[in-house]
């Protein structure tokens, strides 16, 4: 791993995040040389639980890779109202499942290994076009420079999004939240079952994901003054108000908080970069869209990038050139509809719970009723996340 990249590749990817080791280990096997480099020797996931949905598991035969919870419902509770998404309604056993991000990321980096080159700790610090391709300058672990020519580009660098400001990509559209994504791991009075909690309250919104060891993983949206008072607090207090914020009847059902630990705080934007192709150039999982994580959608959808990529790559007449502006334009087409859909969904959920106005809550109640009461309404948002 510590050896020269090769100086020239088909395709280079880099970021061995989760999007940038799947799609690596995926074109590898469909045929082409690929290198993939991280600037991290080992993954940086600091403990996230991520849920992942139904076909992001069975597209990427996800399932055995690393140790997985499933999830079979979802409480979603509302001061409006509440409902249970079940995977029943679909005919699965469950909705997905949920994983630590860096044994996932260990797992896919190590098929990754078995048919494309990887280097690591090796950082790409910057990039130049050619006439065939383009010209990377990547330094190794000693600080050593090497160049590597690649026909395409694929930047998995995450949301930070050196490598598309390195390539020249312009729009960087987005806001920041004004929010902190509060995580953690509670332990609640009863253990876990194969059930998540998603409750909104006014300008706050709380995940449980089921894990191990009789505990939960939290994701805890607060406005930043109260992140911070839920981050310094003690772990009694902690719990106080956790039970406070997931109410009575969610206590009743999934346990009271009685334990926490490993609580850190995330500070949340929305960052996109449309189109995700710039020349040979392409943007995939979270330096081309980062989204709140109110959803669960942000790794689902980097995962539907690399499907895309690949589906295009492995098309006869991409492969006489990769890079080529036709391919780029093809890759970027295709995920303008599944991108918007996804960000307007988990903006608009996280907007509808963010202000206390009477007019929204009014759209809350009717939208949770209408999903109460039409089955198929209901049935077709869940295979939409499902499915997707
Ligand atoms: C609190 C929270 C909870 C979440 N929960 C969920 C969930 O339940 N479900 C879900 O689908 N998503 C979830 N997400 C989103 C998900 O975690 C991210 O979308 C996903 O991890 C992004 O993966 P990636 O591979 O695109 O980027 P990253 O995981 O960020 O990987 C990028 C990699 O690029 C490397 N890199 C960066 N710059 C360079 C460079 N110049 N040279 C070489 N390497 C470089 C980095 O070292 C890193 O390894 C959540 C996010 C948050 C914040």
């Amino acid at each position: 791993m510590s050896s020269k990249p090769p100086r020239a590749v088909e395709i280079a990817i880099i970021g061995a995040g989760a999007v940038g080791a799947a799609l690596a280990a995926r074109l590898a096997e469909i045929g082409y040389a690929v290198l993939l480099v991280d600037a991290r020797a080992k993954p940086c996931a600091e403990g996230r639980i991520v849920a992942l949905s139904h076909a992001s598991l069975a597209g990427w035969d996800l399932r055995g890779a690393a140790e997985a919870i499933g999830i079979r419902k979802v409480r979603v509770d509302a001061p409006e109202g509440s409902l249970w998404l079940r995977a029943e309604d679909l005919g699965l056993a469950e909705l997905g499942a949920c994983m630590a991000l860096d044994a996932l990321v260990e797992a896919l980096r190590a098929r990754a290994a078995r048919s494309a080159q990887i280097r690591w700790p090796v950082r790409l610090v910057a990039l130049r076009a050619d006439e065939k391709g383009v010209v990377l300058r990547l330094q190794g672990p000693r600080g050593g420079m090497h160049e590597v020519h690649a026909r395409l580009v694929v930047a998995a660098d995450g949301a930070g999004a050196e490598v598309a400001r390195m390539a020249g990509f312009r729009t960087r559209l987005g806001w920041l939240h004004n929010r902190f994504a509060l995580a953690a791991f509670v332990r609640l009075s009863r253990p876990p079952f194969a059930a998540a909690l998603e409750r909104f309250g006014e300008d706050e919104a709380l995940a449980l994901l089921p894990w191990r060891d009789g505990e939960y993983a939290l994701v805890w949206t607060l406005a930043p003054r109260r992140a911070l008072l839920r981050l310094r607090e003690d772990a009694d207090a902690f719990c106080a108000h956790l039970a406070e914020a997931m109410g009575p009847e969610n206590t009743a059902i999934f346990g009271a908080p009685r334990a926490v630990r490993a609580r850190r705080g995330i500070p949340l934007a929305l960052a996109l970069s449309p189109p995700a192709v710039r020349g040979r150039v392409w943007l995939a999982g979270a330096s081309a869209h980062h989204l709140h994580p109110v959803a669960a959608q942000g790794l689902n959808l980097g995962l539907r990038d690399a499907r895309t990529i690949a589906e295009v790559l492995d098309e006869p007449w991409a492969r006489r050139d990769p890079g080529a502006r036709v391919v780029g334009e093809t890759y970027a087409q295709r995920r303008v509809l599944d991108v918007a859909g996804t960000v307007a969904f988990t903006e608009s959920l996280w907007l509808a719970h963010a202000h206390r106005s009477p007019c929204l809550r009014a759209v809350r109640a009717l939208a949770l009723g209408a999903l109460r009461a039409f089955p198929d309404l209901r049935k077709s948002l869940l295979a939409r996340l499902v499915h997707a």
